[in-house]
Protein backbone atom coordinates (compact mmCIF):
# COMPACT_ATOMS: atom_id res chain seq x y z
CA UNK A 1 0.00 0.00 0.00
CA UNK A 2 2.65 2.51 1.16
CA UNK A 3 4.83 1.70 -2.34
CA UNK A 4 1.88 1.99 -4.80
CA UNK A 5 0.78 5.66 -2.49
CA UNK A 6 4.30 6.48 -3.13
CA UNK A 7 4.47 5.75 -6.88
CA UNK A 8 0.94 7.89 -6.73
CA UNK A 9 2.66 10.96 -5.15
CA UNK A 10 6.06 10.56 -7.21
CA UNK A 11 3.24 10.55 -10.12
CA UNK A 12 1.80 13.33 -9.83
CA UNK A 13 4.39 15.77 -8.23
CA UNK A 14 6.24 14.87 -12.05
CA UNK A 15 3.12 15.90 -13.54
CA UNK A 16 2.88 19.14 -11.40
CA UNK A 17 6.44 20.10 -12.06
CA UNK A 18 6.25 19.23 -16.52
CA UNK A 19 2.95 21.33 -16.48
CA UNK A 20 4.49 24.41 -15.10
CA UNK A 21 7.59 23.82 -17.03
CA UNK A 22 5.75 22.47 -20.16
CA UNK A 23 1.97 23.67 -20.03
CA UNK A 24 1.99 26.66 -22.39
CA UNK A 25 2.89 24.07 -25.33
CA UNK A 26 0.72 21.31 -24.32
CA UNK A 27 -2.34 23.92 -24.26
CA UNK A 28 -1.68 25.57 -27.66
CA UNK A 29 0.64 22.87 -29.42
CA UNK A 30 -2.45 21.82 -31.58
CA UNK A 31 -4.00 25.26 -31.62
CA UNK A 32 -1.12 27.46 -32.54
CA UNK A 33 -2.68 28.55 -35.76
CA UNK A 34 -6.09 29.04 -33.62
CA UNK A 35 -5.95 29.43 -30.36
CA UNK A 36 -8.94 32.18 -29.98
CA UNK A 37 -6.79 35.07 -29.07
CA UNK A 38 -6.11 38.03 -31.11
CA UNK A 39 -3.27 40.13 -31.16
CA UNK A 40 -0.49 41.70 -33.20
CA UNK A 41 3.01 42.72 -33.44
CA UNK A 42 4.25 46.21 -34.58
CA UNK A 43 7.57 47.87 -35.46
CA UNK A 44 8.73 51.40 -33.59
CA UNK A 45 6.10 53.40 -35.55
CA UNK A 46 3.19 51.04 -35.02
CA UNK A 47 3.43 49.21 -38.95
CA UNK A 48 2.27 46.24 -38.43
CA UNK A 49 4.21 43.24 -39.05
CA UNK A 50 2.43 40.38 -37.68
CA UNK A 51 -0.97 39.72 -36.36
CA UNK A 52 -3.63 37.32 -35.39
CA UNK A 53 -7.67 36.88 -35.41
CA UNK A 54 -8.13 33.95 -33.34
CA UNK A 55 -9.17 31.94 -36.76
CA UNK A 56 -6.38 33.53 -39.44
CA UNK A 57 -2.63 34.74 -39.68
CA UNK A 58 -1.49 37.47 -41.16
CA UNK A 59 2.10 39.14 -41.88
CA UNK A 60 2.17 42.79 -43.70
CA UNK A 61 0.35 43.32 -47.13
CA UNK A 62 3.39 44.47 -48.97
CA UNK A 63 6.48 41.65 -50.19
CA UNK A 64 9.72 43.23 -49.22
CA UNK A 65 8.24 44.03 -45.84
CA UNK A 66 7.56 40.28 -45.26
CA UNK A 67 11.06 39.53 -46.53
CA UNK A 68 12.82 41.94 -45.30
CA UNK A 69 11.70 41.61 -41.65
CA UNK A 70 11.19 37.92 -41.56
CA UNK A 71 14.09 37.04 -39.04
CA UNK A 72 12.57 39.59 -36.90
CA UNK A 73 8.91 38.26 -36.88
CA UNK A 74 9.67 34.97 -37.29
CA UNK A 75 6.51 32.83 -38.80
CA UNK A 76 3.82 31.33 -37.02
CA UNK A 77 5.37 27.32 -38.09
CA UNK A 78 8.13 27.90 -36.16
CA UNK A 79 10.31 27.50 -39.18
CA UNK A 80 12.90 30.29 -37.59
CA UNK A 81 13.69 29.44 -33.80
CA UNK A 82 14.91 33.07 -33.49
CA UNK A 83 11.75 34.70 -34.66
CA UNK A 84 9.38 36.93 -32.24
CA UNK A 85 6.83 35.32 -33.13
CA UNK A 86 8.60 31.58 -32.54
CA UNK A 87 10.14 33.07 -29.06
CA UNK A 88 6.59 35.05 -27.73
CA UNK A 89 3.63 33.36 -29.36
CA UNK A 90 3.08 31.76 -25.55
CA UNK A 91 3.18 35.23 -24.41
CA UNK A 92 1.14 36.88 -26.74
CA UNK A 93 -1.67 34.25 -26.21
CA UNK A 94 -1.67 34.25 -22.18
CA UNK A 95 -1.89 31.16 -21.62
CA UNK A 96 -2.59 30.74 -17.60
CA UNK A 97 -1.24 27.95 -15.85
CA UNK A 98 -4.27 28.12 -13.53
CA UNK A 99 -7.34 28.57 -15.68
CA UNK A 100 -5.96 26.68 -18.60
CA UNK A 101 -7.27 29.50 -20.70
CA UNK A 102 -6.05 31.78 -23.00
CA UNK A 103 -6.28 35.89 -22.67
CA UNK A 104 -9.43 37.81 -23.88
CA UNK A 105 -8.03 41.01 -24.52
CA UNK A 106 -5.81 41.89 -27.30
CA UNK A 107 -1.59 41.66 -26.51
CA UNK A 108 0.33 44.11 -28.19
CA UNK A 109 3.55 43.50 -28.86
CA UNK A 110 5.49 47.28 -29.91
CA UNK A 111 9.68 46.16 -31.43
CA UNK A 112 12.02 48.68 -31.35
CA UNK A 113 12.80 47.52 -35.14
CA UNK A 114 11.77 50.00 -37.67
CA UNK A 115 10.91 48.15 -40.35
CA UNK A 116 11.24 50.66 -42.85
CA UNK A 117 14.87 50.88 -41.88
CA UNK A 118 14.75 46.59 -42.55
CA UNK A 119 13.05 47.85 -45.90
CA UNK A 120 15.97 49.71 -46.96
CA UNK A 121 18.51 47.73 -45.68
CA UNK A 122 17.11 44.62 -47.61
CA UNK A 123 17.13 46.24 -50.63
CA UNK A 124 20.62 47.19 -50.43
CA UNK A 125 21.71 44.02 -49.80
CA UNK A 126 20.06 42.85 -52.98
CA UNK A 127 17.35 40.07 -52.52
CA UNK A 128 20.08 37.90 -54.54
CA UNK A 129 22.67 38.31 -51.74
CA UNK A 130 23.83 36.03 -48.92
CA UNK A 131 24.81 38.58 -45.65
CA UNK A 132 23.27 40.27 -43.29
CA UNK A 133 23.29 43.22 -41.46
CA UNK A 134 22.61 45.13 -37.69
CA UNK A 135 21.86 48.60 -36.70
CA UNK A 136 21.15 49.55 -33.05
CA UNK A 137 21.00 52.82 -31.28
CA UNK A 138 24.26 52.57 -29.07
CA UNK A 139 22.90 55.22 -26.52
CA UNK A 140 19.60 53.67 -25.67
CA UNK A 141 20.48 50.11 -26.54
CA UNK A 142 16.90 50.13 -29.29
CA UNK A 143 17.92 47.48 -32.14
CA UNK A 144 16.64 48.91 -35.26
CA UNK A 145 17.45 46.96 -37.69
CA UNK A 146 18.02 43.41 -38.38
CA UNK A 147 17.91 41.69 -41.44
CA UNK A 148 19.28 38.37 -43.01
CA UNK A 149 19.43 37.51 -46.49
CA UNK A 150 18.55 35.20 -48.07
CA UNK A 151 15.29 35.92 -46.79
CA UNK A 152 11.34 34.29 -46.55
CA UNK A 153 8.48 35.53 -47.99
CA UNK A 154 6.19 33.55 -44.88
CA UNK A 155 3.15 33.66 -47.30
CA UNK A 156 4.83 31.10 -49.23
CA UNK A 157 3.77 28.58 -47.12
CA UNK A 158 5.97 25.39 -48.51
CA UNK A 159 7.09 27.24 -51.32
CA UNK A 160 10.89 26.87 -52.40
CA UNK A 161 12.95 29.05 -50.33
CA UNK A 162 17.05 29.20 -50.91
CA UNK A 163 19.52 27.25 -48.79
CA UNK A 164 19.95 28.44 -45.62
CA UNK A 165 17.33 30.96 -45.60
CA UNK A 166 15.77 30.33 -42.43
CA UNK A 167 19.06 30.82 -40.53
CA UNK A 168 19.13 34.66 -39.31
CA UNK A 169 22.65 35.14 -40.05
CA UNK A 170 22.87 38.14 -37.49
CA UNK A 171 22.93 36.01 -34.62
CA UNK A 172 22.97 32.06 -35.63
CA UNK A 173 25.67 32.40 -37.40
CA UNK A 174 29.58 33.07 -37.12
CA UNK A 175 31.98 33.97 -39.25
CA UNK A 176 35.73 34.57 -40.31
CA UNK A 177 36.00 38.38 -39.55
CA UNK A 178 39.30 39.09 -40.68
CA UNK A 179 40.46 42.50 -40.22
CA UNK A 180 37.57 43.86 -38.00
CA UNK A 181 39.10 41.89 -35.47
CA UNK A 182 41.97 43.95 -35.20
CA UNK A 183 39.78 46.13 -33.67
CA UNK A 184 39.71 43.92 -30.45
CA UNK A 185 43.79 43.24 -31.08
CA UNK A 186 44.12 47.31 -31.47
CA UNK A 187 42.32 47.57 -27.93
CA UNK A 188 43.86 45.09 -26.23
CA UNK A 189 47.27 46.95 -27.25
CA UNK A 190 46.43 50.43 -26.06
CA UNK A 191 45.76 48.66 -22.91
CA UNK A 192 49.01 46.74 -22.62
CA UNK A 193 51.88 47.83 -24.98
CA UNK A 194 53.98 50.62 -23.18
CA UNK A 195 54.73 53.37 -25.19
CA UNK A 196 52.31 52.81 -27.85
CA UNK A 197 52.46 56.55 -29.68
CA UNK A 198 56.46 56.30 -30.08
CA UNK A 199 55.99 53.08 -31.75
CA UNK A 200 56.36 52.38 -35.27
CA UNK A 201 55.90 49.18 -37.22
CA UNK A 202 57.85 48.18 -40.56
CA UNK A 203 56.05 46.09 -43.38
CA UNK A 204 57.50 45.15 -46.38
CA UNK A 205 54.75 42.50 -47.63
CA UNK A 206 55.85 40.10 -45.52
CA UNK A 207 57.39 38.59 -41.88
CA UNK A 208 58.27 35.56 -40.69
CA UNK A 209 57.40 35.01 -37.43
CA UNK A 210 58.81 31.53 -36.18
CA UNK A 211 59.92 30.74 -39.80
CA UNK A 212 56.41 31.12 -40.53
CA UNK A 213 55.47 33.59 -43.04
CA UNK A 214 52.64 36.28 -42.93
CA UNK A 215 51.88 38.43 -45.61
CA UNK A 216 50.16 41.56 -46.14
CA UNK A 217 48.12 43.03 -48.59
CA UNK A 218 50.85 45.86 -49.68
CA UNK A 219 53.84 47.05 -48.98
CA UNK A 220 53.60 50.19 -45.92
CA UNK A 221 56.94 50.28 -45.05
CA UNK A 222 57.29 52.22 -41.41
CA UNK A 223 53.90 53.10 -39.99
CA UNK A 224 52.43 54.51 -36.48
CA UNK A 225 49.47 52.27 -34.41
CA UNK A 226 46.76 54.41 -35.99
CA UNK A 227 48.27 54.10 -39.66
CA UNK A 228 48.78 50.39 -39.48
CA UNK A 229 45.07 49.70 -38.07
CA UNK A 230 44.17 52.34 -40.94
CA UNK A 231 46.31 50.33 -43.44
CA UNK A 232 45.14 47.20 -42.01
CA UNK A 233 48.71 45.90 -42.20
CA UNK A 234 48.54 42.52 -41.14
CA UNK A 235 52.21 42.40 -40.58
CA UNK A 236 52.06 44.84 -38.05
CA UNK A 237 49.06 43.17 -36.34
CA UNK A 238 50.10 39.90 -36.45
CA UNK A 239 53.41 40.82 -34.52
CA UNK A 240 51.36 43.33 -31.87
CA UNK A 241 49.46 39.97 -31.29
CA UNK A 242 52.29 37.77 -30.79
CA UNK A 243 53.86 40.81 -28.56
CA UNK A 244 50.65 40.56 -26.46
CA UNK A 245 50.78 36.96 -26.36
CA UNK A 246 47.93 34.24 -26.63
CA UNK A 247 46.62 34.28 -23.22
CA UNK A 248 46.07 38.11 -23.42
CA UNK A 249 44.56 37.79 -26.69
CA UNK A 250 42.10 34.98 -25.05
CA UNK A 251 41.20 37.10 -21.87
CA UNK A 252 40.25 40.17 -24.30
CA UNK A 253 38.64 38.21 -27.20
CA UNK A 254 36.76 36.47 -23.77
CA UNK A 255 36.35 39.82 -21.85
CA UNK A 256 34.37 41.30 -24.47
CA UNK A 257 31.66 38.99 -25.15
CA UNK A 258 32.90 36.64 -28.48
CA UNK A 259 32.97 33.65 -27.07
CA UNK A 260 29.86 33.96 -25.48
CA UNK A 261 26.44 32.87 -26.51
CA UNK A 262 23.91 36.42 -25.74
CA UNK A 263 20.34 37.12 -25.10
CA UNK A 264 18.20 39.72 -26.76
CA UNK A 265 15.28 39.98 -24.83
CA UNK A 266 15.37 35.65 -24.49
CA UNK A 267 16.46 35.05 -28.85
CA UNK A 268 19.67 33.33 -28.11
CA UNK A 269 22.99 34.00 -30.03
CA UNK A 270 25.61 31.91 -31.13
CA UNK A 271 29.34 32.08 -29.46
CA UNK A 272 32.37 32.74 -31.73
CA UNK A 273 35.51 30.84 -32.04
CA UNK A 274 39.03 31.69 -30.79
CA UNK A 275 42.01 29.56 -30.43
CA UNK A 276 42.27 28.37 -26.90
CA UNK A 277 44.43 25.68 -26.87
CA UNK A 278 48.78 26.77 -27.12
CA UNK A 279 48.92 27.29 -30.60
CA UNK A 280 52.36 29.04 -30.67
CA UNK A 281 53.31 32.79 -31.82
CA UNK A 282 52.89 31.85 -35.71
CA UNK A 283 49.02 31.01 -35.11
CA UNK A 284 48.78 33.67 -32.63
CA UNK A 285 49.95 36.03 -35.37
CA UNK A 286 47.29 35.08 -37.94
CA UNK A 287 44.73 34.98 -35.12
CA UNK A 288 45.54 38.63 -34.23
CA UNK A 289 44.50 39.37 -37.55
CA UNK A 290 41.48 37.65 -37.73
CA UNK A 291 42.30 34.64 -39.18
CA UNK A 292 43.40 31.34 -37.83
CA UNK A 293 40.20 29.14 -36.41
CA UNK A 294 38.89 32.76 -35.19
CA UNK A 295 34.82 32.84 -35.83
CA UNK A 296 32.82 36.39 -34.72
CA UNK A 297 28.97 36.14 -34.81
CA UNK A 298 27.94 39.45 -36.32
CA UNK A 299 25.88 40.15 -33.03
CA UNK A 300 28.84 39.94 -30.98
CA UNK A 301 30.58 42.39 -32.75
CA UNK A 302 27.48 44.59 -32.81
CA UNK A 303 27.63 44.38 -29.04
CA UNK A 304 31.43 45.54 -29.31
CA UNK A 305 30.79 48.72 -31.17
CA UNK A 306 27.47 49.46 -29.19
CA UNK A 307 30.22 49.62 -26.41
CA UNK A 308 33.26 51.52 -27.88
CA UNK A 309 30.65 54.13 -29.47
CA UNK A 310 28.91 54.95 -26.17
CA UNK A 311 32.54 55.61 -24.43
CA UNK A 312 32.86 51.73 -23.68
CA UNK A 313 29.64 51.79 -21.78
CA UNK A 314 27.31 49.02 -23.46
CA UNK A 315 23.94 49.48 -22.98
CA UNK A 316 22.45 45.93 -24.08
CA UNK A 317 20.61 45.52 -27.39
CA UNK A 318 17.42 44.76 -27.12
CA UNK A 319 14.59 44.02 -29.59
CA UNK A 320 11.42 44.43 -27.53
CA UNK A 321 9.84 48.14 -26.82
CA UNK A 322 9.56 49.29 -22.92
CA UNK A 323 12.48 46.55 -21.88
CA UNK A 324 14.72 48.26 -19.70
CA UNK A 325 18.35 46.98 -20.72
CA UNK A 326 21.15 46.24 -18.60
CA UNK A 327 24.40 48.22 -18.72
CA UNK A 328 27.85 47.39 -18.12
CA UNK A 329 31.73 48.49 -18.85
CA UNK A 330 32.15 46.56 -21.65
CA UNK A 331 35.16 48.64 -22.80
CA UNK A 332 37.76 50.85 -20.73
CA UNK A 333 36.23 54.47 -21.71
CA UNK A 334 39.90 55.39 -23.02
CA UNK A 335 40.36 52.83 -24.72
CA UNK A 336 37.06 52.92 -26.59
CA UNK A 337 37.69 56.86 -27.01
CA UNK A 338 41.45 56.25 -28.86
CA UNK A 339 39.75 52.83 -30.60
CA UNK A 340 37.19 55.71 -32.01
CA UNK A 341 39.41 58.30 -33.51
CA UNK A 342 41.11 55.55 -34.77
CA UNK A 343 38.22 54.19 -36.64
CA UNK A 344 37.17 57.88 -37.92
CA UNK A 345 40.83 58.23 -38.88
CA UNK A 346 40.43 55.00 -41.15
CA UNK A 347 37.36 56.20 -42.31
CA UNK A 348 38.56 59.62 -43.42
CA UNK A 349 41.91 58.43 -44.85
CA UNK A 350 40.82 55.45 -46.65
CA UNK A 351 37.04 54.40 -46.80
CA UNK A 352 36.16 57.63 -48.75
CA UNK A 353 34.30 59.19 -45.71
CA UNK A 354 33.44 62.59 -47.45
CA UNK A 355 31.49 60.69 -50.52
CA UNK A 356 30.36 57.46 -48.89
CA UNK A 357 28.98 59.09 -45.68
CA UNK A 358 28.58 62.66 -46.30
CA UNK A 359 28.09 64.91 -43.82
CA UNK A 360 28.34 61.90 -41.16
CA UNK A 361 30.95 61.72 -38.56
CA UNK A 362 31.56 58.01 -39.40
CA UNK A 363 34.23 55.51 -37.69
CA UNK A 364 34.80 52.09 -39.33
CA UNK A 365 36.72 48.93 -39.69
CA UNK A 366 36.80 46.95 -43.26
CA UNK A 367 37.62 43.33 -43.28
CA UNK A 368 38.18 40.87 -46.11
CA UNK A 369 38.11 37.64 -44.69
CA UNK A 370 40.23 34.94 -46.71
CA UNK A 371 37.88 31.91 -46.77
CA UNK A 372 41.09 29.64 -48.10
CA UNK A 373 39.00 29.20 -51.35
CA UNK A 374 39.98 32.56 -52.71
CA UNK A 375 36.74 34.05 -51.49
CA UNK A 376 36.42 36.02 -49.58
CA UNK A 377 33.79 37.38 -46.84
CA UNK A 378 32.97 41.50 -46.59
CA UNK A 379 33.00 43.22 -43.61
CA UNK A 380 32.18 46.90 -42.84
CA UNK A 381 31.31 47.63 -39.14
CA UNK A 382 31.71 50.80 -37.15
CA UNK A 383 29.00 53.65 -35.83
CA UNK A 384 28.44 57.55 -36.43
CA UNK A 385 29.87 59.49 -33.66
CA UNK A 386 26.73 61.85 -33.92
CA UNK A 387 24.36 62.29 -30.77
CA UNK A 388 21.76 62.83 -32.92
CA UNK A 389 22.18 59.53 -34.99
CA UNK A 390 23.97 57.24 -32.71
CA UNK A 391 23.75 54.19 -34.80
CA UNK A 392 26.04 51.23 -34.69
CA UNK A 393 26.21 49.11 -37.18
CA UNK A 394 27.74 45.67 -38.78
CA UNK A 395 27.42 44.52 -42.63
CA UNK A 396 28.85 41.50 -43.85
CA UNK A 397 27.88 40.31 -47.31
CA UNK A 398 29.03 36.18 -47.62
CA UNK A 399 31.79 35.45 -50.15
CA UNK A 400 31.30 39.52 -51.32
CA UNK A 401 35.26 40.14 -51.96
CA UNK A 402 36.73 43.23 -50.59
CA UNK A 403 35.21 44.99 -47.20
CA UNK A 404 35.36 48.14 -48.70
CA UNK A 405 33.77 47.31 -52.28
CA UNK A 406 30.54 45.11 -51.17
CA UNK A 407 29.66 45.42 -47.63
CA UNK A 408 31.01 49.65 -47.39
CA UNK A 409 28.88 50.31 -50.24
CA UNK A 410 24.92 48.73 -48.48
CA UNK A 411 26.48 50.09 -44.90
CA UNK A 412 27.08 53.82 -47.44
CA UNK A 413 23.22 53.65 -48.57
CA UNK A 414 21.93 52.06 -45.19
CA UNK A 415 23.20 54.84 -43.35
CA UNK A 416 22.76 58.02 -45.76
CA UNK A 417 19.10 57.20 -45.53
CA UNK A 418 19.06 56.63 -41.73
CA UNK A 419 20.33 59.91 -41.10
CA UNK A 420 17.58 61.01 -43.63
CA UNK A 421 14.67 58.58 -42.23
CA UNK A 422 15.23 57.95 -38.64
CA UNK A 423 14.36 59.92 -35.98
CA UNK A 424 16.81 59.57 -33.26
ZN1 LIG B 1 51.39 45.81 -44.24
Amino acid sequence: MLLIAALVICGMVTYLLRYVDHGKEWALYFSRANSGSTGQLVDRNGITLAYFNGVDNYFSPDRITRAANYHVTGDYWGRTGTGILSRYWNDMQGFSLLTGTTRKEDSLLTLCIDARLNDQIYLSLGEESTGCMLVCNYRTGELLGMVSTPSVDPIDGEGAVRDGAFINRCLSASYTPGSIFKLVTAAAAIENLPNLSQRTWYCEHEVKIAGVPITCMADHYTQTFEQALANSCNVAFAQIAVELGQSTMIQYVTDYGFLSGHSIDGIPTVKGNYPTEFVGDPETGWSGIGQSTDLVCPYSMLRFLCAVANGGTLVEPHILQNDTPAITQLVNPNTADRLGQMMNYNAVEHYHAETMFPGMTVCAKTGTAELGDGTSHSWFVGFLADADHPYAFVTLVERGGFGITAAGSVASEVMQWAVENLDA
